[in-house]
Formats: C-alpha cells, structure tokens, sequence
C-alpha cells in the first residue's frame, strides 16, 4: 500500500526549514500532499494562491522519491488528512520551544482521529531557529534573508515590503 502523508501548515512564506522537511519526508513517503491552511489564526500576509504558487516553484527540484500535491484546505487536519486518504500527519520540530504545542496538538488530532498519527522530523540545524514570522520581519526592514527563503520568495518579499 503506498505511503501517504499530508504536511498542513500556513507557509507564509515557504521557507528553507520547511523544504529540508519536504525533501526528507520524500524520501519516506510514496505521495506528500502539502496542505495550505486558508484561514489560519493569524491573517497571513500572502494569499493562498500566492503562498501555493511560492511551494510550487520551491519544491519542483525534489524529483526522486514521494509525488508532491499542493491543496488548500479549512477545517481539522484529521478531516484533511482523510479526505486525502493519508494516515500520516507531517510536523517539523525545530526546538524544545516547538515541542509543547506540537506534543498538544499531536494528542488532540489522534483523539479525533486514532488511525492518522503524526510524525516529527527534525530539520538540518541550520533552520532549527527559522520560522516565516522572523523572515517576514527581517525582510520588513531590508534585511537579507537570501539564506533562509529561495531566491523566488526572497523576491516576493521585497515586492510586498517596498509597495506597502
Ligand atoms: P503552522 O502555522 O502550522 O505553524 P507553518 O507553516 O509555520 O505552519 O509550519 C508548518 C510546519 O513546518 C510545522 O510543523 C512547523 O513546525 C514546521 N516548520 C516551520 N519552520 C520550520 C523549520 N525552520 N524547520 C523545521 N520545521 C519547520
């Protein structure tokens, strides 16, 4: 039976850590759905379609191992991740910072559903302290964030930050 994972988040933007988890997530599993959360908490500063667009142009190097599908979805992971006839949820866990909330969420998604468990993988520690907010914070006062994002995000960013 193939391997199916979906890896849900806001990605906004795609940035380095989250591709180091991709690429080691395909060479676990036979198909990734990266699921785009439409309305996270927090009101993102890129639309879904441009936060889908960026993962597509970030992730089209990643040739051998699982196929890639990019979604948008609403609502629970569990109900996502079923719809998608994945029993695995992907997570990233950068710090000890991450763990509580991670470990919190993880309990709650296999109370609503016990056939989806979720999986943590661990990035390369050159990301384990990058997140979308810092970047977007760093590039809002013209810092250089071209190690952290691809070339194509790092120019978004500028585009966003120099019409507000
Ligand atoms: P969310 O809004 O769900 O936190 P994010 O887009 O910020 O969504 O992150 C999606 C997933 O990617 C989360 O599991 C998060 O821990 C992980 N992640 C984000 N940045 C990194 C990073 N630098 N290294 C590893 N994992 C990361």
């Amino acid at each position: 039976m193939p391997k199916v994972a979906i890896y849900p988040g806001t990605f906004d933007p795609i940035t380095n850590g989250h591709i180091d988890i991709i690429e080691r997530a395909s060479r676990i599993f036979d198909k990734i759905y990266i699921t785009v959360a439409r309305n996270p908490a927090k009101v993102p500063l890129f639309s879904i379609e441009e936060r889908m667009e960026m993962i597509r142009a970030a992730v089209g190097h990643i040739r051998n191992g699982a196929r890639l599908e990019i979604i948008a979805f609403d609502g629970l992971v569990v109900d996502c991740a079923r719809r998608c006839g994945a029993n695995v949820i992907i997570r990233g866990l950068r710090a000890i910072s991450d763990f509580e909330y991670e470990l919190q969420m993880a309990l709650m998604n296999r109370r609503l559903n016990e056939n989806v468990t979720t999986v943590f993988l661990m990035p390369h520690e050159n990301y384990t302290y990058l997140n979308s907010t810092i970047v977007k914070e760093v590039a809002s006062f013209g810092g250089d964030i071209s190690t952290f994002v691809p070339a194509m995000v790092q120019e978004k960013l500028k585009k966003k930050f120099t019409r507000e």
